[in-house]
């Protein structure tokens, strides 16, 4: 990630210039107008230029702290591709974890206390879809809310069915207990990485299980290979759990958690899907000596996760 991106600082100064001048123009050539009313069209480009400068700023004062060490020792333990990173990886990865958690804004419902331990879980999540690619961003300028536990359909505690749920422009949700199990093991079942997986779709507004930053020259290519790595699941020949199958999102979504938790199972078991990833994601994930714990059965069951 980048703490300012020129295109977007760019836009906005750009459009300082032209309507602060066009402001300060008109009212310097309006006739009645005093003269002093020119000087609106510097606030104006002020303002605009302040609007513009406003993320890159925040992100540049979060880079300049020191990442704190219980932090570091939190992704050693979680995170497995940070832990075997060199030392510039590893410090590309702190990097990203403050400009995300500069981005985004968290919160706690029903007495949930928002902790460095899930703001960090969203974060570390988040770095690690785009650590591949630091040219990319994830819409994570929201709010992420944390539940007690599972939440139903509006949200309350009555109908206890989903561990995550993220809306197209709204705020992203999870069960607290959920996002902690989701890191506490590598089996292949993260709900923080499901629900960042479907923010790439969410780029463009709908959930089609088009990643939106895809190629589209490989389009054609990513639905067939859906087509055919869904129709292995609805057989029950697939690592991928039968959630993944409800539509091409869930797909994209639960084939992410299995890629960055278990990537070796995935390469031998599914290796289409695996090149597809590791292309789209720009990163091998891989332990370098293959070895992956194999988790307990019951962790493969299907979860309701949006
Ligand atoms: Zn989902």
């Amino acid at each position: 990630m980048r703490v300012a991106h020129p295109s977007s600082v760019g836009f906005y100064a750009v459009l300082a210039v032209i309507l602060g001048g066009g402001i300060a123009a008109i009212a310097a050539m309006a006739e009645g107008l005093p003269l002093w009313t020119a000087w609106f069209g510097l606030v104006a480009f002020a303002l605009l230029l302040g609007i513009g400068l406003r993320r890159p700023g925040r992100r540049w004062r979060a880079v300049r702290r020191p990442f704190p060490s219980a932090w570091r020792d939190w992704l050693h333990t979680h995170v497995p591709l940070y832990a075997r990173a060199d030392e510039a990886d590893r410090a590309r990865f702190e990097r990203d974890v403050q400009i995300i958690l500069a981005d985004a804004r968290f919160e706690g419902v029903d007495g949930v206390e928002v902790t460095d331990e899930l703001r960090l879980s969203v974060a570390a999540g988040a770095a690690l879809l785009l650590h591949g690619r630091p040219d990319w961003e994830l819409p994570l300028d929201r709010t992420f809310l944390f539940y007690p536990g599972h939440f139903g359909d509006d949200y309350t505690a009555l109908e206890p069915d989903y561990d995550g749920m993220v809306h197209p422009q709204g705020p992203v949700i999870f069960s607290a207990p959920a996002v902690r199990r989701g890191w506490a093991r590598t089996d292949g079942s993260n709900v923080i990485l499901h629900e960042l997986a479907h923010l790439f779709d969410f780029e463009d507004l709908y959930a089609d299980g088009v990643p939106s930053l895809l190629d589209p020259g490989s389009v054609e290519s990513w639905t067939a290979l859906v087509k055919r790595e869904t129709a292995l699941i609805r057989r029950g020949q697939s690592m991928l759990r039968r959630y993944a199958a409800t539509n091409a999102a869930e797909f994209f979504a639960v084939a992410t958690e299995v890629f960055f938790e278990r990537p070796s199972a995935l390469s031998q078991r599914h290796p289409a899907l695996f090149e597809t990833l590791t292309a789209l994601y720009a990163l091998d994930p891989r332990p370098p000596d293959g070895e992956e714990a194999t988790p307990p059965a019951e962790s493969l069951m299907a979860r309701r996760w949006r």
